[in-house]
């Protein structure tokens, strides 16, 4: 239907969500399945894009569709929008489609004027309740609608309390409320210059544009961009008729889950808060009761409220979260959605639903967010003595430690400078949000398990405990005190999001029982969390095609990848077999060498110690194949700074000393220095990274790639020898012509054939090269003439296909990303327009001149799940990542198999 932009909720379904957002569909859902919601219509997303494409102008004929829905909805309640005598209210809700928690705004009680707040008092017979509608909505218009800083509502209110000598919002009466009515009111008109507006249409109407609006307030852009959420996407307006919370003790409101959202618990979770409207839980304004309590004031409700949260649970097959409302003891349901979770509660979650038979074990696999799986890692507290200072809610599991920070802005900048934080606040509310992804932990003394802090903590897989009661705050002295006990900014605060206590100091941290039960430990092995990681893994096993790889230079990394299921390497860097002082010292005569003797005097020193790191490597990867890397950075990297040693020369030269020193180095005569400093100017480039490196460092210094290919032949020798299998893969980076690898693999095969004649063993030996520069990709079929391997160094390959310095664009690739100049950060996700697009023709010829040309990423973005989806899609035979990304790279691989990956869906 061409220019519909208002559907009623019984016209909708739950997979409306593009049109109707997130809110809408799943309300119009709920309205199909017969569940309790007030009616309502929405608003949809393309007249939000319609509205902010056209320069903030509603477009043609949605005012008509929106006051034809009025009218029926006018109708269906039997009261008019604000009509005096006898008030139709209604909340004004923003939707997007995905769940943008607290980003965007709602305003309710629309349609209360000096007027209707009378007729409304008639009504419900309750005047107190109807001035404290009126002065929420004054509150809520004010704020959102007509851009009054909150904090002077908020702070007119605090004023009230004070001068009562009472702490509740609901211990202020009729009297109070109307006082306070007339302070909002002028200070709505004292800081805009206009009245707050008495046509209860003008408020609908600009309700409607405030939430259009908030779709491109910072809060939401910066949230989108965290969470890679499309711009273009905009947000519904629900309208629906209100219902009241705040209608006295046998009325509230509150936020139930089908189950434990922190640690998957298969029981109902939430909070329920009596004589309130729905914004006062997330804002934690009063501490919230358990749900389990409301039984206790509200059993009939209570036992309505459980039942509804099974229909749903069976009907979405998934964990929902609801928000409800209690009027007078009548049971509403106001939202609901497949809830946020931990990554460590949609472990068990799926795991428990498989055993319940409510989904199959490919959706349980699928539904899991390989980006989020390193949190099952996450560390706990080490057993000790430590006393809690404090104790909350257990709000967002893992625990922390950090020192104390108080204010937003404070986190940030504390970790801007590598400082650990907690921050620590009352309440924390959207605004606090850049602070908050970048603390170790946060921690609030009010506000329950719903409470802003709890839902984005969870969200982004940051521990915390809310609601902590006993903590003072002290913002301004950015202090907080508690008991006898005050922590000031700077001072360690230790935190477990586990078991919501709160420890003074710096406590030591220990593995998750992931890690534990790993390592062999019995009692781990029979937690459920684990249990659920060894299906979903052997599954995601299974049904992969893609295999993984580890990058790892030591044997100790070769074996942490091992247990974390690598099977192979696929990038052994042999770069730090030249570090430690004895390779530096014999490294340095090698770049000095004035005679070939010279040079090959070095190449014996280094060869044996060489020789033997590759043994234990091939000796704890029996079996596997092993990717072996010749040298790549430019020499000047094993010689001191340039800059240092210069200085050091000078001082020396200066001061007559017969010795200089530079950084950690030993003393060198001052003349030698004077050589060395000779020797690094020669070697400076202005830019390394295109310098002398990679395999021009194998056409200038041949003696250097023959050492290494010696060193590693002798060493797969030796251990197969003593009946081990290695499997060797040699790689030689930035090759960008054919004759550069050819000319190195004539040079350096012969070497290896000799070898294992003299050592009277047989391997076979694979030689390939690095695809890392986009001439490499686009000349692929011949490179592929003379490589039996490609493996694409992304790092590189994105570096030099943007011509991006990755060391030199952290000053401009937020703006670039805020601009939407690059899609996502390329380093982080695979470019795939452009990389991806080098990528694939690399594949595609190199596999055209050779069938079996074996195929692998070595770069970072092979433990990056979207990436690894592209790279299964590119066909190639395996990842390789840093050794804590196997699982991650393990489980997107399977659901790349799938044929889904559940981040697209998230
Ligand atoms: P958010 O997306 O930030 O949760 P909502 O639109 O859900 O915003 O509304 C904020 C609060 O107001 C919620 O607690 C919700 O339950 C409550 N609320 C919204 N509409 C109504 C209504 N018609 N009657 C009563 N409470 C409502
Ligand atoms: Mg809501
Ligand atoms: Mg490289």
């Amino acid at each position: 239907m061409a220019g519909k932009y208002v559907y009623d909720f019984e016209e909708g379904n739950k997979d409306m969500k593009y049109v109707l957002g997130g809110k809408g569909a799943n309300l119009a859902e709920m309205t199909r399945m017969g569940l309790p919601v007030p009616h309502g219509f929405t608003v949809t997303c393309e007249a939000c894009n319609a509205y902010r494409a056209a320069g903030r102008r509603f477009p043609d004929g949605m005012l008509d569709e929106v006051d034809e829905h009025l009218r029926r909805l006018e109708e269906r309640m039997g009261r008019r929008l604000g009509e005096p005598g006898d008030p139709l209210l209604v909340s004004v809700r923003s939707g997007a489609p995905f769940s943008m928690p607290g980003m965007m705004d709602t305003v309710l009680n629309v349609g209360l004027n000096d007027e209707s707040v009378e007729g409304l008092t008639k009504q419900t017979g309750s005047e107190r309740f109807a001035w404290d509608s009126y002065r929420r909505l004054l509150q809520m218009f004010g704020k959102t609608v007509m851009g009054v800083d909150g904090d002077r509502f908020e702070a007119a209110i605090d004023h009230a309390k004070e001068a009562k000598g009472v702490r509740n919002d609901v211990d202020l009466d009729e009297a109070d409320l109307r006082r306070l009515v007339d302070q909002f009111k002028r200070v709505i008109a004292d800081e805009t210059g206009r009245d707050f507006p008495q046509d209860p249409q003008e408020q609908l109407k600009l309700g409607v544009q405030a939430v259009f609006g908030s779709w491109d307030n910072k809060r939401a852009i910066d949230y989108r961009r965290k969470n890679k959420i499309d711009d273009s996407l905009g947000t519904a307006v629900n309208v629906q008729a209100m219902v009241f919370g705040n209608k006295g003790d046998d009325s509230g409101t509150g936020v139930a889950f089908t189950r434990n959202p922190a640690n998957g618990e298969p029981a109902p979770y939430g909070d329920y808060l009596p004589n309130a409207q729905g914004e006062d839980v997330v804002a934690g304004i009063r501490n919230t009761m358990q749900l389990e309590e409301m039984g206790e004031v509200q059993p009939r409700a209570w036992e309505e409220l459980q039942g509804h949260l099974h229909t749903l649970e069976r009907h979405y097959k998934d964990m929902c979260d609801i928000e409800f409302t209690v009027e007078q003891g009548k049971l509403w349901l106001l939202q609901t959605r497949v809830g946020k979770r931990t990554a460590f509660a949609e472990w068990i979650m799926a795991h428990d639903m498989l055993d319940e038979g409510l989904i199959e074990v490919d959706t349980a696999v699928l539904r899991l967010d390989a980006n989020r799986l390193e949190e099952l890692f996450k560390k706990v507290i080490a057993e000790g003595d430590a006393e809690a200072i404090a104790s909350g809610l257990n709000a967002s599991p893992g625990a922390a430690v950090g020192k104390a920070v108080f204010t937003a802005d404070d986190a940030e900048a504390w970790a801007e400078r590598g400082e650990p934080v907690i921050l620590v606040r009352r309440e924390t509310t959207p605004d606090d949000y850049h602070g908050m992804i970048r603390s170790q932990g946060i921690l609030t003394s009010a506000g329950g398990t719903n409470s802003h802090a709890a839902v984005v903590a969870r969200g982004e897989g940051i521990p915390a405990v809310c609601g902590a009661d006993a903590i003072r705050v002290d913002r301004q002295g950015k202090r907080f005190t508690v008991g006898g006990t005050t922590i000031a900014e700077g001072d360690w605060v230790t935190i477990d999001g586990f078991t919501g206590k709160v420890y003074q100091g710096q406590l030591e941290l220990a593995d998750s029982p992931i890690e534990r039960a790993r390592a062999g430990d019995a009692e781990a092995r029979k937690e459920k969390i684990w249990r659920a990681y060894e299906r979903f893994m052997l599954r995601a096993d299974e049904v992969r095609r893609l295999r993984v790889r580890a990058n790892a230079d030591t044997p100790s990394q070769s074996a942490n990848a091992l247990e974390r299921g690598a099977e192979g390497i696929g990038l052994c860097r042999t770069e730090h077999m030249f570090l430690g002082e004895e390779r530096v010292a014999a490294v340095r005569t090698m770049i000095f060498a004035d005679t070939a003797e010279e040079e090959h005097a070095a190449y014996d020193t280094l060869l044996p110690l060489q020789r033997d790191d590759f043994v234990g490597i091939f000796k704890a990867m029996d079996g596997k194949p092993v990717t072996v890397r010749l040298l790549d950075p430019p020499l000047h990297e094993f010689l001191p700074n340039q800059v240092d040693l210069a200085v050091a020369v000078a001082l020396g030269r200066e001061r007559g000393d017969a010795e200089v020193r530079v950084g950690g180095d030993e003393a060198l005569p001052l003349q030698e220095a004077e050589a060395m400093l000779a020797k690094v100017n020669d070697l400076h480039e202005a830019n390394p990274m295109l310098g002398l490196r990679g395999v021009r460092l194998g056409i200038v210094k041949p003696g250097l790639y023959a050492m290494q290919v010696r060193a590693i032949i002798e060493a797969a020798c030796r251990v197969k020898a003593e009946g081990g299998h290695p499997v060797v893969e040699i790689m030689i980076p930035l090759t960008a012509t054919r004759e550069e690898l050819a000319q190195v693999r004539e040079e350096l095969e012969p070497v290896a054939e000799r070898i294992m004649r003299e050592q009277g063993q047989e391997l076979e030996v694979l030689w390939g090269t690095m695809v890392e520069l986009p001439r490499t990709a686009v000349v692929a079929g011949e490179i592929a003439e003379v490589a039996e391997f490609f493996s694409f160094g992304t790092n590189d390959l994105t570096q030099t296909a943007f011509g991006f310095s990755r060391d030199d664009i952290g000053k401009f690739l937020g703006l670039y990303e805020e601009r939407k100049l690059v899609p996502a950060n390329p380093f982080v996700t695979i470019d795939v327009p452009g990389v991806g697009r080098l990528m694939r023709i690399a594949c595609e010829e190199g596999r055209a001149s050779r069938e079996h040309l074996h195929l692998g990423i070595c770069g970072e973005h092979g433990g990056d799940p979207d990436s690894v989806r592209f790279c299964h899609e590119l066909g190639l035979d395996y990842v390789s990542c840093s050794p804590f990304r196997v699982p991650t790279a393990r489980l997107a691989a399977g659901q790349a198999a799938l044929g889904e990956a559940s981040s697209a869906s998230k």
